[in-house]
């Protein structure tokens, strides 16, 4: 059994993880600033290339994506994004473009705002379309705590320890470490992780699961290149064990 150490402050809420997609430079400063003076982690993109990149990488748990990006069309950014990703998308829209604005619910936006918009109804939004978004979210997370020998993960916490001690991970971190303590001593194919971790139309690879895979020995593992752990079932998976 691995317990959090007793010294530990309560856990703070988890901060939510918002993707501002905005090519005009002091409306994305005006996104960035209040959603972070609100108690958002934000991270932000200027076009439509950089921001799959971005939610690719970053899982955000909301998009707030500006139609008229430079690049891409921003209704054609969500299509692309709706092919795996179940986070709300908030469109950005001007005043006299109403087709538009359906246009973004059509291609899968949940919800949108038009421009100019105050702080108020900015986080009004969010907060509605992320709430919106929890009952989905948590219905697969059965249990809040998952454990393997010395390794513990509180899924509603967003919180990991391996050997008592808290360990900072990533959002794929987290979620690849996760998708291992549900299966814990079973053999997770390379198609599973990639599908549970990066959603049904990941075309990401072994190679590119090898990275995260690696990350994680480097945090859970006393030496990460001879793992006792995090197992590497060659050319299948990876198994999660309790080292003996
Ligand atoms: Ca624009």
């Amino acid at each position: 059994m691995v317990s959090p150490p007793q010294s530990l402050p309560p856990a703070a809420p988890k901060r939510a993880l918002v993707l501002v997609v905005e090519d005009e430079a002091p409306i994305r400063r005006f996104l960035v600033s209040s959603l972070v003076a609100h108690g958002f982690d934000v991270v932000e993109a200027a076009d439509a290339a950089h921001a799959l990149r971005e939610a690719t990488t970053r899982l955000p748990e909301l998009l707030l994506i500006d139609l008229g990006l430079p690049d891409r069309d921003g209704i054609e950014l969500i299509r692309e994004l709706r092919g795996w990703c179940r986070a709300p998308i908030v469109v950005l829209s001007a005043r006299d473009a109403e087709a538009e604005k359906v246009r973004g619910l059509d291609a899968g936006a949940d919800d949108y705002l038009t421009k100019p918009f105050g702080v108020a109804e900015l986080l009004a939004r969010v907060r509605a379309a992320l709430r919106r978004a929890l009952p989905a979210e948590g219905a697969g997370a059965n249990g809040a705590r998952l454990e393997c020998g010395d390794v513990a993960l509180d899924v509603a916490d967003h919180r990991a320890w391996w050997r008592g001690s808290e360990v900072k991970l990533t959002p794929i971190e987290f979620k690849l470490l996760a998708v291992l303590l549900r299966h814990a001593g079973k053999l997770v194919t390379h198609e599973l992780l990639l599908r549970e971790v990066w959603g049904p139309r990941c075309h990401e690879d072994a190679a590119y699961l090898r990275v995260y895979i690696h990350h994680l020995r480097r945090k859970l593992e006393e030496a990460p290149a001879r793992p006792r752990r995090l197992l590497t079932e060659l050319g299948v998976g990876y198994r999660l064990v309790a080292p003996s």
